[in-house]
């Protein structure tokens, strides 16, 4: 098969982790006869660099004209000061919202290696952590007006939050199919003691609950979720939430599987054209040192092959070949636990080339 994959690199360790994640789909592509093409796209702060803009148009044609994109990660201290509106993250927003991409899939999944890299008590871990946050990605507030302005001698800063009946269905859809796939468990998480937005959202979520009658519907608050989630995350199949709840609980869920460098996404909209990334951001503390985990990269590539091209038998093998690096003991910094003398601490190339190896 012949697939074309626009590929962005972006800043910070986003060219370290993405060339390992290349590294290992060119190695698929030698087993499995496929020949993937890859075109370079730049976003964020590179872009702002060359371009002025952290998404020109042109490049993100070329998302649009991928069969798939896969996504390293943007942003730095080198852009914090230029204007709102030209900011390394709105290159991200464009791009998703350019793309449509508005199911945004992030496992929390317990690499059971990666057991004692958690820092919940072994307990709650050993009760298993296994759940789906299926989160709206281009509506609610990163999407409405943001102004700052002068009122009454003071800065008056306002962010608008929306959301239309539509943009709620679709996304509360997906979550449903998501749950019908899993253990058929949807959490639908919103603040509906105090917004507009989160009423309409759980009202949306029971009118359409009927047509899954398979799937049992809870609804719970964004701050009891929070506290759920390191409490008892044994409780959750599938979480379905709008898009900035569902940024901060994905980041809270990463921590307690061991590391954010672990976690995959991918986003998906109408068509199989889909966004895949890494949770993380840039990580400028550890860029250029060899340091970064490839591995939420690595397992982002395999999602495009299981939900973009149906790849299913080669999405398998990139996660058993990941199962087996860790098997051996081999641990990037951000998952070698604490006087663990048994674990072989490896940098970003040496997992890349671990994983590569492992792949059959
Ligand atoms: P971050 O996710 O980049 O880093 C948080 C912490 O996790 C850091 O200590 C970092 O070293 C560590 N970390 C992250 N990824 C890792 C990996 N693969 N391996 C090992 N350790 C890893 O979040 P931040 O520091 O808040 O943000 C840094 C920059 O990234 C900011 O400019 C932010 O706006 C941007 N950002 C971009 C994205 C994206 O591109 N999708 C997402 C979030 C943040």
């Amino acid at each position: 098969m012949e697939k074309n994959i626009a590929v962005i690199r972006g800043d910070g360790i986003g060219p370290e982790i993405v060339r390992e994640a290349l590294l290992v789909l060119d190695k698929i592509c030698d087993i499995y006869g496929h020949k993937f093409n890859y075109t370079e796209v730049k976003m964020g702060g590179c872009a702002i660099d060359e371009f002025g803009e952290p998404l020109p148009d042109s490049e993100l044609s070329k998302c649009i004209a991928s069969d798939s994109v896969l996504l390293g990660a943007v942003g730095g201290s080198k852009w914090d000061t230029v204007p709102g509106h030209l900011r390394p993250e709105k290159g991200l927003l464009k791009l998703r919202s350019g793309m449509g991409v508005y199911s945004n899939n992030r496992p929390a999944k317990i690499w059971p290696q990666l057991a004692s890299a958690s820092p919940l008590k072994t307990e709650i871990v050993e009760k298993g952590i296994d759940f789906i946050i299926v989160r709206e990605l281009i509506g609610g507030i990163y999407f409405g007006k943001h102004e700052t302005y002068d009122e009454n001698g003071e800065k008056k800063a306002v962010d608008e939050l929306v959301y239309r009946e539509s943009e709620i269905e679709r996304i509360g859809r997906i979550g449903f199919e998501t749950a019908q796939k899993r253990n058929k468990k949807l959490c639908s998480v919103e603040k509906s003691n105090v917004l507009d937005s989160s009423r309409l959202w759980k009202d949306v979520m029971h009118r359409i609950a009927a047509d899954y009658p398979d799937v049992e519907l809870t609804d719970m608050l964004v701050d009891n979720c929070a506290m759920q989630i390191v409490k008892d995350p044994s409780q959750f199949d599938v979480i379905v939430t709008e898009n900035m709840f569902g940024d901060i609980l994905s980041d809270e869920a990463s921590q307690i599987t061991g590391s954010i460098g672990m976690i995959p996404s991918s986003s998906l909209g109408a068509t199989s054209c889909g966004l895949y990334e890494p949770i993380h951001g840039s990580a400028p503390d550890i860029a250029g040192k060899d340091l970064a985990n490839p591995i939420g990269t690595i397992l982002s590539a395999a999602m495009m092959l299981r939900f973009s091209f149906d790849m299913v038998e080669e999405a398998d093998a990139i996660e058993k070949a990941v199962s087996k690096t860790l098997d051996k003991g081999y641990r990037t910094q951000d998952i070698k636990t604490k006087g663990a003398t048994d674990l072989i601490r490896v940098g970003c190339r040496e997992m890349g080339q671990l994983i590569i190896d492992n792949i059959k």
